[in-house]
């Protein structure tokens, strides 16, 4: 649940999703779940559509709990973002997937772009950059290759200090997309106003791409309004030959999904890059 300011929250909370013992306890969990190195970081392929190469990849979590087994970041990202520990949490990820990043750049293989999610909280934190500094600094990654991925909550709360914080990552030589694009509240009028490099149409979008014309039209016009503003734009949730066709035809720029590879650990991740896997 996002916070929408105090009264609504609560209300959501009281009504909707009365915090369980459930949650509770897997907060609980959640604090020293980094500490007992629980979390793994998984990769997912992003390929380029002109070349079919690996272009880049989006790190995302898993738990693997002590009792639950393998948990989804479904299951407890929501929970962490309701407290701090989606810092914490959010700082691990970014240090794991940097460190990651820069090694395969020390193997000599071709270089991609890793792609981190960033929570709105995690985004609004007044450390954001020196956090993102000491991470870069000490992990040695070329900020260049960092994307941050995210959501367009964040960019329906204070425009004009949202706006500085991007200029402020993007004078780093950082990246940012905007996940699950045309999912969220943002309106398209603060769309230009906002310095991404690239949109992620969302998979909701392309699961009926081949099936419902409408939204065949509504990913059409995602794309070519992202190329008037000079974005690029990345598919995510690609399964099939006919949705990767559709695609193509409608000049996307990259895409993600089953078709090409699940998120995998890094060392499958790896085998692929060592052995020029394309399209
Ligand atoms: P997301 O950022 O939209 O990530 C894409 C999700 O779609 C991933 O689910 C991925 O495994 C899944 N996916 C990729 N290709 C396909 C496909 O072809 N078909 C289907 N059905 N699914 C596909 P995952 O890994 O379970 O992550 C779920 C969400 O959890 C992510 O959605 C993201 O919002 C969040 N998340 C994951 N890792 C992190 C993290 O490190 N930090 C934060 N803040 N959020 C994270
Ligand atoms: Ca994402
Ligand atoms: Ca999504
Ligand atoms: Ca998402």
């Amino acid at each position: 649940a996002q916070s929408h300011g105090g009264n609504q929250y609560q209300f959501y909370q009281a009504e909707m999703k009365p915090i369980s013992v459930e949650t509770l306890a897997i907060e609980t969990d959640l604090r020293r779940a980094i500490v007992a190195d629980q979390f793994q970081v998984l990769y997912q392929p992003q390929i380029d559509l002109k070349t079919g190469e690996i272009i880049g990849a989006e790190a995302l979590i898993r738990w693997h709990h002590p009792e639950r087994g393998l948990m989804s970041p479904a299951q407890f990202i929501p929970i962490a973002e309701e407290s701090d520990l989606i810092i914490a949490l959010g700082e691990w990820v970014l240090h794991t997937a940097c460190s990651q990043g820069k090694k395969w750049h020390e193997l000599g293989l071709e270089p991609i772009k890793i792609a981190v999610n960033l929570s709105a909280r995690q985004f609004t934190q007044i450390h954001l950059k020196p956090r993102l500094l000491k991470i870069l600094q000490s992990t040695g990654f070329n900020p260049k290759y960092l994307e941050l991925e995210v959501t367009e909550s964040v960019l329906v709360q204070h425009v004009s200090s949202t706006i500085q914080i991007m200029n402020d990552l993007k004078a780093l030589g950082i990246q940012i997309s905007v996940d699950d694009f045309g999912t969220g509240y943002s309106s398209l009028i603060y769309l230009k106003q906002f310095p991404f490099d690239t949109l992620k149409i969302d998979q909701r979008f392309v699961r009926n791409l081949t099936a419902d014309s409408r939204d065949a039209a509504i990913t059409l016009a995602i794309i070519q309004m992202a190329h008037s503003l000079n974005l690029k734009v990345i598919a995510e949730g690609v399964e099939t030959d006919a949705e990767l066709a559709v695609l193509r035809q409608n000049q996307c720029d990259a895409i993600q999904g089953y078709l090409f590879s699940r998120p995998i650990p890094a060392c499958e991740f790896e085998v692929f890059l060592n052995t020029h896997r394309t399209l």
